[in-house]
């Protein structure tokens, strides 16, 4: 049976909880044992796809096609493990279950309460979808410990603590450790505190990792142990990393793995085998160059926004051993004087226009694609980028002067639309059979086949691939001749060959575009082989300018 880790935060939010629970999960793996990793997320929506992105940060998309918490990126980057739907709940998703357990009459006439039954809900979420052969699964829970919301959450925790058998269940706290600069002095009372509140919840934390900016002397660890109740050892100073790649050795150093394995009785477990993290590490630190890369977006205020593409773009610089500078250029900036559009992006050495919704800064983009096109500087077009390099090559190289995309308003030529706005009666009940009904979400894993001749063919090595997506809108594929007939090759069609998913420029040092989001399954590992071209494709570029 698999062992339960429970992790959760207080004093402040932003302590880096999640790539806590995703280190200690490679750590554990890098030992041989298999993981899971999950989040309990306290809020009331059901589930972030409705949140904005500066609220929230990235709609992390995972292949059953859940709109999860950035944390879950995190979890996939660092494991390798596919996160699914089961892996992460919110409150909203919880009550939502219950309220319609309720209304069918399935309490047969009990009063439904928070506890047992919203208790309950959590508890069946932590056991369930656990695979056979999983060593530990990993728990994270959202907010900070003290807040109303996470309440249920830490009450179900602690019921579940007594349901396990003994050695079953760990619970880690992570606090933070302020350093006062006028006192010259790391303040452990914080850290006090929120273990007391936990511990009043009914939680004696084993372990309590501590954030913190300056070292930890032994004495204040000593200290903490002490006013904690638990073990100097069992106290692990967290110092910032100078890369979120160089947490899992961090932690390694400082003891948290192995006080896990202690914590659960575990005495014969192997030495981790860090291989694939130091090359990471060799390679993130010793770079034998750097490009530049225009990222032209909306939502360029908050990076946590385009995190697995910031990420991704790192793990193409991993590939090819060199630094990714990104600029981050909000689209809306340079929507009219074309000398503007060419000032700003001529410093870069590729383009990349990541995905989004909403007509904001859309001439922008397409602006920027018609610059990387007529420049000859490589191009990434991902999702909404993708679709505004379809537009930009109706515009300018097939003579539809109208082309635009229906999300956008009424449109003369709309390139870019609902499939039921141009799918043939036909093709609509085919899908509709399938259970896609069109207008809503395209959200998950499906697969695209590659064109032979094609350049992504080359780059991915394979004739079918499956990509994760995110989107209402689509290429209209009417189009395709006359934008194939200005030089723009479609080479990935889904496979019924209905819908658009890869198109490229074969006269162009590198231009691609595409329908999915394959920034969410690279890792530093393991690059996209997209992200890894692309980013070659920018070396060679930098070495021309
Ligand atoms: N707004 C576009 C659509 O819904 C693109 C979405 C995206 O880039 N994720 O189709």
């Amino acid at each position: 049976m698999a062992r339960f880790i429970f992790i959760t935060g207080g004093v402040v939010s932003s302590l880096g909880k999640g790539l806590m629970a995703a280190s200690l999960a490679a750590l554990l793996q890098a030992r041989g044992y298999t993981v899971r990793l999950r989040k309990l997320d306290p809020y009331l929506n059901v589930d972030p796809g409705t949140m904005s992105p500066y609220q929230h940060g990235e709609v992390y998309v995972t292949d059953d096609g859940a709109e999860t918490d950035l944390d879950l990126g995190h979890y996939e980057r660092f494991t390798g493990v596919p996160a699914r739907q089961s892996d992460n709940v919110t409150s909203g998703r919880i009550y939502q279950g219950i309220i319609q357990r309720e209304r069918r009459g399935d309490y047969l006439g009990a009063t439904v309460q928070v506890i047992p039954h919203v208790t309950n809900a959590i508890k069946d979420f932590i056991r369930a979808d656990v695979d056979e052969d999983c060593d530990f699964v990993l728990c994270e829970v959202g907010g900070t410990v003290g807040d109303i919301e996470s309440l249920p959450f830490i009450e179900a925790i602690r019921q579940f603590r007594n349901e396990c058998p003994r050695g079953q269940c760990l619970s880690i706290h992570t606090t933070l450790v302020p350093y006062i600069a006028a006192a010259g002095e790391l303040k452990t009372k914080p850290t006090q505190h929120s273990v007391r509140e936990l511990t009043s919840l009914g939680i004696q934390p084993e372990i309590i990792v501590c954030r913190c900016e300056h070292p930890l002397p032994d004495n204040e660890r000593a200290k903490i142990a002490l006013f904690c109740n638990v073990r100097t050892e069992a106290v692990i100073p967290a110092l910032d990393a100078p890369s979120i790649y160089a947490v899992p050795e961090q932690y390694h150093e400082a003891g948290l793995d192995a006080e896990v394995l202690l914590a659960f009785g575990i005495e014969d477990a192997p030495a981790p085998d860090m291989a694939r993290w130091d090359d990471v590490i060799d390679r993130l630190f010793n770079p034998e160059g750097e490009v530049t890369i225009g990222v032209v977006g909306k939502y360029v205020g908050l990076q946590d926004a385009y995190k697995s593409l910031t990420e991704a773009l790192v793990h193409g610089g991993l590939a090819n051993r060199v630094k990714v500078n990104i600029r981050w250029l909000d689209a809306e900036l340079f929507e009219h004087e074309d000398a503007e559009v060419a000032a700003t992006l001529e410093p870069c050495h590729a383009i990349l226009v990541p995905g989004g919704f909403g007509e904001r800064g859309s001439e922008g983009k397409i602006a920027s694609v018609h610059f990387a096109r007529t420049r000859d500087v490589p191009f990434f077009g991902i999702c909404l980028g993708m679709q505004m390099a379809c537009i930009e090559a109706a515009r300018n190289t097939a003579g539809l002067e109208g082309a635009g995309s229906s999300e956008f308003g009424e449109v003369q030529e709309p390139i870019i639309g609902l499939i039921t706005e141009w799918m043939s009666e036909e093709g609509l009940q085919k899908r509709a059979e399938g259970g896609d009904l069109g207008g809503t979400m395209r959200l998950g894993a499906y697969e695209a086949v590659l064109d032979g001749n094609s350049v992504v063919h080359s780059i991915y090595g394979a004739d079918m691939i499956s990509e994760r997506h995110r989107h209402r809108y689509e290429v209209n594929v009417h189009y395709k001749d006359r934008l194939e007939q200005g030089g723009l090759v479609f080479s990935g069609m889904s496979p019924d060959g209905e819908l658009p998913e890869i198109v490229e420029r074969p006269d162009h040092p590198w231009f691609i575009g595409v329908q999915f989001h394959p920034e969410l399954k690279s890792k530093p590992f393991e690059p996209h082989p997209l992200f890894a071209s692309f980013i070659e494709a920018a070396v060679k570029q930098s070495r021309l300018v």
